[in-house]
C-alpha cells in the first residue's frame, strides 16, 4: 500500500520540474505509517511521474518515493502545490473556488479559457468543497483552536467565510494544505465518498 503525504516547499512547479532529481526532497526520519513508526529513516524507492497542470508550467513531474523495509508501505512525497488525486495546482483550484464562491465570473471565465477547464470541473470543485465544509471546519479547529468558524449557515456564505479564513490565518494556501495533510492525514479536497477526479 501507498501512502501519500504533501510536504511543504517555495518552489514553484517549473522550478520542481527543473531540478528533476536533483531536487531537495523530503527525507522522512521514520516511518511515517501510524501503526509502525519504526524510527528509521525509509529506504528510497525511486520516483513515479504525474501530471502537474498549473500557472506556468504543465507536464510531468518526479514523485519521490520512500520504502520502510519492516511494514512494507511505500510513501510518495508530493511537493505542496499538489494535491493527491488532482492534476491541476493547489493554486489554480484555490483560486477557482475563490472566484466562484465570491463570483468572480469575468475572471474565473478567463482561467477556465486558459487552463481548459469546463463546466463540470467548476461544478465538481465548487460541491467537493461544499462537501467537505464540516470536515474542513473540524480540522481547521485542531490546527488553531482559537479561531472563529462560522456557525451552520446558508452553505454558501459558510463556504465563503471558510475560504476569507484560510486565506487571512495560514501564510499561503499551501502552508494550510500541508498543514491540513499532516493533521488529517486527507487533502481539503479529498473524496468523502466518491472517487472521480479532475
Ligand atoms: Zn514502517
Amino acid at each position: 500500500m501507498t501512502l501519500q503525504l504533501i510536504f511543504y516547499t517555495q518552489s514553484t512547479p517549473l522550478e520542481y520540474y527543473r531540478a528533476g532529481k536533483r531536487f531537495p526532497f523530503l527525507k522522512p526520519h521514520s516511518c511515517l505509517h501510524p501503526d509502525c513508526r519504526l524510527p528509521i529513516p525509509p529506504r528510497p524507492y525511486g520516483y513515479y511521474s504525474r501530471n502537474i497542470i498549473s500557472f506556468g508550467f504543465t507536464g510531468r513531474i518526479l514523485i519521490r518515493r520512500y520504502y520502510c523495509p519492516r511494514c512494507g508501505h511505500t510513501f510518495s512525497c508530493l511537493p505542496s502545490f499538489c494535491l493527491p488525486y488532482y492534476q491541476y495546482s493547489l493554486a489554480l483550484i484555490w483560486i477557482n473556488l475563490l472566484c466562484q464562491f465570491f463570483n468572480l465570473l469575468p475572471f474565473l471565465k478567463a482561467l477556465a479559457a486558459y487552463v481548459n477547464w469546463h463546466r463540470q470541473h467548476l461544478q465538481f470543485y465548487r460541491k467537493r468543497f461544499k462537501n467537505n465544509l464540516v470536515f474542513i471546519k473540524l480540522v481547521l479547529r485542531q490546527l488553531v483552536p482559537e479561531i472563529k468558524l462560522p456557525e451552520e449557515m446558508a452553505i454558501r456564505k459558510e463556504a465563503k467565510k471558510v475560504l476569507s479564513i484560510v486565506t487571512t490565518d495560514f501564510p499561503t494556501v499551501q502552508t494550510f494544505s500541508t498543514r491540513f495533510f499532516a493533521q488529517s492525514n486527507k487533502s481539503f479536497m479529498a473524496s468523502r465518498g466518491n472517487s472521480i477526479t479532475l
